[in-house]
């Protein structure tokens, strides 16, 4: 049975292999989340780990020691901006490290490992290559999708609809009032009106709430300032806005974001990839509160029915039949909790992602979700306060003082997590959960070790240990 298994793995190893870049097996990994979610340092730790072999014993090709090499290679695509994998690796491991430069924009990485095979093929095959493409991009953009379905005037009627429940939004609203969009466009009057909307959207987005589209907005590259990212939602007109009018061609420019921004991001990159890990920062979800918690699952099902192709009629078009095979819904930073709480936190991702795929009808990749830490930044303490003992984290705060935190504890049951709030009382993280911003750990690596982590070994078996 086992040995059967495995030739059977194999077989299936190498007819996927085909076709791929002239013969030489190639896997594009897609890494995503919203910002700050923690992209470009898992991306750093998880290449850096597999460099050195460090700390991957729960990758099954790394503990049985068949990972005879890992490098960089230039990447396939001369138009992407490369991942910059030594800058942040030399960030991270500076005589004071700190935390590297986020995710602005899409970038890619490519990984090649030389590969002894397992099993009855062992013996007549030498070592096999397979290069790993990372491509790191902001979930914001994954999130734009929902508009290609949407006119202006239904995105108009979403959007308004959501910034008048928040009270982050009265400056950009009151600002909408004073405006005749019947009137002939003003140039100065339309940046003026999209920036105060662009405003409020980074406001929200620090605040908490996932549903910040237009994804460009808030991350435009190199659109900044183009009439493309020029544009703002507005209330339903009474159809006499005349061919010059503002409102005429803040929907030309609202058609030409989709056309122009959105659908070439999905088509030439989005619809190549073959894995996806989807990064989330459940515990500040959670630490901001039911609110959060609730807009977390709402993004993540609209994370996932972008992996779900049949509803999207452009989706479809474009991906032709390929499917993403996996997707890891992973929730980052998880050394902020001691470990006896990480099984409440991997439930909690459980519990979200089996929802969200529910609510998005999701039918297709193999899904799972487990708690993580691409770089642990803290060690754990048990103090007693009170007569009680306590399961702290203590790390380094950006001041450069060493602290020790309690974060508070996350209930055994996730729906209790989901549910809604019963009296606006429950909060599951301390409100000094909010200071808790360590700085890396100094790292003396020894050779053949990677940066310290929490599950990531897991998460690379999980995304692609199959392939190895
Ligand atoms: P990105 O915007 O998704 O690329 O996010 P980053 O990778 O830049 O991470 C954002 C911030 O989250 C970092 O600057 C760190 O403060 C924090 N962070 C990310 N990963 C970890 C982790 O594994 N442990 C801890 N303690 N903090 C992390």
């Amino acid at each position: 049975g086992d040995i059967a298994n495995r030739i059977g793995r194999s077989a299936r190893g190498l007819t996927g292999a085909v076709g791929e870049t002239f013969g030489e097996p190639t896997l594009r990994l897609g890494v995503t989340g919203l910002s700050r979610a923690g992209k470009t340092v898992f991306i750093t730790s998880l290449v850096a780990n597999l460099m050195d072999r460090g700390r991957m014993s729960q990758l099954a090709a790394a503990a049985e020691g068949r990972i005879d090499a890992a490098y960089l290679q230039p990447q396939p695509d001369d138009t992407l901006p490369r991942f910059d994998y030594e800058k942040h690796l030399a960030a991270l491991t500076a005589d004071a490290p700190h935390w590297p430069e986020s995710t602005r924009a899409v970038s890619e990485l490519r990984l090649s490992m030389r590969i002894r095979p397992t099993g009855l093929l062992a013996g007549f095959q030498g070592a096999r290559r397979l290069h790993l493409d990372i491509v790191d991009y902001p979930g914001e953009w994954l999130l734009d999708l929902g508009l290609l379905e949407k006119s202006f005037e239904d995105w108009s009627r979403d959007t308004l609809a959501r910034a008048e429940r928040r009270e982050i939004a009265g400056d950009f609203l009151s600002r909408l009032k004073a405006e005749d969009s019947s009137q002939e466009l003003e140039e100065a009057r339309a940046q003026a009106l999209s920036e105060s909307f662009t405003a409020y959207l980074r406001a929200a987005s620090e605040a908490g709430y996932s549903d910040c589209s237009p994804g460009r907005f808030l991350l435009p590259g190199d659109l900044a300032g183009s009439p493309v990212l020029t544009f703002a939602p507005l209330p339903p007109g009474d159809g006499t806005a005349g061919r010059k009018s503002l409102r005429r061609e803040f929907e030309r420019r609202y058609e030409a974001y989709k056309d122009r921004v959105v659908k070439p991001f999905f088509r030439d990159h989005f619809s190549r990839i073959d894995r996806q890990i989807v990064l989330v920062d459940a515990l500040g979800a959670i630490h901001r509160g039911p609110g959060a918690v609730e807009d977390l699952r709402h993004t993540m099902s609209d994370v996932l029915s972008a992996f779900r192709p049949g509803r999207n009629a452009f989706l479809s078009q474009i991906l032709m039949g390929k499917r993403v095979e996996r997707i890891l819904f992973a929730a980052t930073k998880a050394d902020h909790l001691h470990h006896r709480q990480h099984p409440h936190l991997s439930a909690f991702m459980q519990a979200l992602t089996r929802e969200a795929a529910d609510r998005a009808h999701f039918a297709g990749a193999r899904t799972d979700a487990m708690a993580i830490a691409a770089l642990r930044a803290t060690v754990e303490e048990t103090r007693s306060h009170r007569g009680e003992d306590l399961d702290c984290v203590r790390g380094t705060l950006t001041s450069g003082k060493s602290a020790a935190f309690y974060p508070g504890e996350l209930p055994q049951d996730p729906q209790r997590l989901l549910g809604p709030a019963r009296d606006g009382s429950e909060h599951w993280l301390d409100a000094d959960y909010g200071l808790m911003t360590f700085a890396p750990a100094k790292l003396s690596l020894r050779p053949g070790e990677g940066p310290p982590h929490i599950r990531l070994d897991r998460a690379a078996q999980f995304l692609f240990g199959d392939r190895l």
